[in-house]
C-alpha cells in the first residue's frame, strides 16, 4: 500500500511519482541480493536522474537522517546493496549515459549508472579500437560500482585493479554538495583521477557508497588489438602453479591470466586449467607471441609437468566470451541455484595453501565449490575465489556455504590477504586486524565525510 508520507511526498518532488517506489513487491526485491547475507527493507526505492537530483534526495536524507544505499545491479552479492536500516535505495539505472568518449586521450567519461555491456558494445560500434578492462561478471553490472569494490577486468594483468583505471569522479557527497576529483576539477579533460595532484579518489573508492554517490566517472581506455586467442595448459602439480603465473607473465606478453579448479566433471579433479590470453594485430604478432609464451614455459613441458592443450573451436568459443559464463553455469541460476564467493586479494605464493583449504572447507561443510583465480598486475597480486554453490529452497544448504565462505575468509586473513568486496561480517574482521591508527584514520575520514551516518549505514563502520 502506497503511504502519503511527507518523506514520500517530497521524494516525489524530486524525482517525480513514476520513479518513486514504496510497494510491498518492490521493497522485497531490493531487500535482498542473490548472495547469503540476510535480506532487510528498504522504505522507500528510488530512480533519480540527474546529479541535481541526487543532491536534493541526499539533502533531505540529510535533514530527515534517513539511510541511502546507491545499487548498480546488486550483483557484489555480499550484501553490499541490502539496506540493512531501511531507508532509501537509490537504483541509478536511469543514468546510464556514455558522456564522452576521448580517443586521443583514451578515456570514456559515464555517468554512475552505465552498465559494463553498454560501454562494450558503444566501443564495439562506434571506437573498435578501443576497449575496457571487463569483469567477468553479466553486462548489467555498472562501471562505477565495479570501480567502487576495486573490480578485476580482462587488463588486470597488464593494469591493476579496474579502480586503477578510474580517470576522473563526479561525487554528491554525503552532504549533498557536488564535488569533482582528478583533472575534470581543472579543466573539462578527465585524464587523471589525482595525479599529480594528492589523490582524493581513495575518499571513495572501496567505500561501498559510504562517503558519497558518484553520479560521473571517467574510465581509461586501452588499445583494442584486432585478434584475440587463449592458450590453454594443464597440470596436475599444484606447487608449480605460482612459478607458471610468474613465467607467464614475465613474458609481458599475455593480457590476462587465469587458473581454474573444480572437482566437477571428475576428469577435472586435481588439475588446473591455467588460460593465457594473447591479443595481436596480425596473426605474426599472434605467433610471435604464443611462440614467447611457450618458450618461457619450456622448461615445464620437458619435464612433462605442464601440457599445452588444444583448444577445439568449441571449447575455444566459451573460454573467448566476454564476460565469461562459467560463474553463472556454475551456480545453475536457471534452476533456482546461487553462488557467492570470497575473493580474497593476496600474494600469487599462496595458490597450493589456498586450494588446500578450499577442499578441507569444501568436504567439511559438505559444499560444491569452483575456483577461478586472476592474477593482478605483474604477479603483484592475484584474486583467488573461494567459490560455493548452494540451490535456495534449501537453507541448510545456504548455511553450510555461508559457513565455509566465512571459514575461507579468516584463514585468507590469517594468511596475510586482503578481503575483496567484503560483506559486513568480514568487513569487521578486516577492521579487528588493522592498524589501530589506520582504522582511526578511517574513522575520521568517515565522520568528516558523512557527519550523520546516513550512507549506505552498516558498511565500514567504524566503532
Ligand atoms: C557471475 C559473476 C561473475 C563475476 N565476475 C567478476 C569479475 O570478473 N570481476 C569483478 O570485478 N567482479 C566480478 N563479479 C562481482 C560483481 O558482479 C562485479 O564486481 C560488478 O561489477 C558489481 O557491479 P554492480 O553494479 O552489480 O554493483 P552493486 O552490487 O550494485 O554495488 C556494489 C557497491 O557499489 C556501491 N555503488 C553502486 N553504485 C554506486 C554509485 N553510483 N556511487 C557510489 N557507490 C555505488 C553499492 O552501494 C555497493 O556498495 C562477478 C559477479 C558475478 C555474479
Amino acid at each position: 500500500m502506497v503511504t502519503t508520507s511527507a518523506m514520500y511526498e517530497s521524494l516525489v518532488k524530486i524525482v517525480g511519482k513514476d520513479y518513486i517506489s514504496n510497494q510491498t513487491e518492490e521493497r522485497y526485491f531490493y531487500a535482498r541480493d542473490g548472495g547469503l547475507m540476510p535480506a532487510h527493507e528498504p522504505d522507500y526505492i528510488v530512480l533519480p536522474k540527474t546529479p541535481e537530483e541526487i543532491q536534493e534526495i541526499v539533502k533531505l536524507a540529510n535533514r530527515e537522517k534517513v539511510p541511502i544505499v546507491p545499487t548498480g545491479a546488486g550483483l557484489a552479492l555480499t550484501g553490499l546493496v541490502i539496506p540493512k536500516k531501511g531507508g532509501i535505495v537509490l537504483d541509478m539505472k536511469r543514468m546510464d549515459k556514455i558522456l564522452e568518449v576521448n580517443d586521443k586521450a583514451r578515456y570514456v567519461v559515464v555517468e554512475g549508472g552505465t552498465t559494463q555491456g553498454t560501454l562494450k558494445s558503444h566501443l564495439q560500434k562506434h571506437y573498435p579500437h578501443l576497449r575496457h578492462s571487463i569483469p567477468d561478471s553479466p553486462p548489467v553490472a555498472t562501471i562505477v560500482a565495479n570501480a567502487v569494490i576495486h573490480g578485476q577486468g580482462r587488463l588486470a594483468h597488464q593494469h591493476g585493479f579496474n579502480s586503477d583505471m578510474v580517470s576522473g569522479l563526479e561525487v554528491v557527497l554525503p552532504t549533498g554538495e557536488l564535488c569533482r576529483i582528478g583533472s575534470c576539477s581543472l579543466s573539462s579533460y578527465w585524464f587523471s583521477k589525482g595525479p599529480p595532484l594528492p589523490d582524493l579518489s581513495g575518499l571513495f573508492l572501496g567505500w561501498f557508497g559510504a562517503t558519497g554517490i558518484i553520479t560521473k566517472l571517467g574510465l581509461k581506455l586501452y588499445p583494442c588489438k584486432k585478434m584475440r586467442d587463449v592458450m590453454l595448459f594443464l597440470t596436475d602439480r599444484v606447487e608449480l602453479v605460482p612459478d607458471i603465473m610468474l613465467k607467464l607473465s614475465h613474458t609481458e606478453m599475455v593480457e590476462d591470466v587465469n587458473v581454474s579448479a573444480q572437482p566437477l566433471p571428475l576428469r577435472y579433479k586435481g588439475t588446473f586449467w591455467i588460460m593465457a590470453y594473447i591479443t595481436g594485430d596480425s596473426e605474426n604478432e599472434l605467433e610471435f607471441k604464443r611462440k614467447m609464451v611457450w618458450d618461457a614455459l619450456w622448461e615445464h613441458f620437458e619435464n612433462r609437468d605442464v601440457g599445452l592443450m588444444s583448444v577445439s573451436p568449441d571449447m575455444k568459443e566459451p573460454l573467448m566470451l566476454m564476460p565469461s559464463k562459467d560463474l553463472t553455469r556454475f551456480a545453475d541460476v536457471s534452476k533456482g541455484g546461487g553462488f557467492q564467493y570470497a575473493g580474497p586479494i593476496t600474494p600469487i605464493e599462496k595458490f597450493p595453501a589456498f586450494i588446500k583449504k578450499l577442499e578441507e572447507v569444501a568436504t567439511k561443510h559438505n559444499v560444491f565449490y569452483a575456483s577461478t583465480t586472476r592474477l593482478i598486475g605483474a604477479g603483484h597480486c592475484m584474486m583467488f575465489s573461494f567459490s560455493f554453490s548452494f540451490n535456495r529452497a534449501n537453507p541448510d544448504e545456504m548455511a553450510r556455504a555461508k559457513e565455509a565462505l566465512d571459514e575461507c575468509s579468516k584463514f585468507a586473513l590469517e594468511e596475510g590477504s586482503m578481503l575483496w568486496k567484503a560483506d559486513i561480517d568480514e568487513q569487521k574482521l578486516l577492521m579487528e586486524s588493522m592498524d589501530p591508527n589506520t582504522l582511526n584514520l578511517m574513522k575520521n575520514l568517515k565522520q568528516l565525510l558523512d557527519p550523520n551516518g546516513i550512507m549506505n549505514p552498516g558498511n565500514w563502520e567504524v566503532k
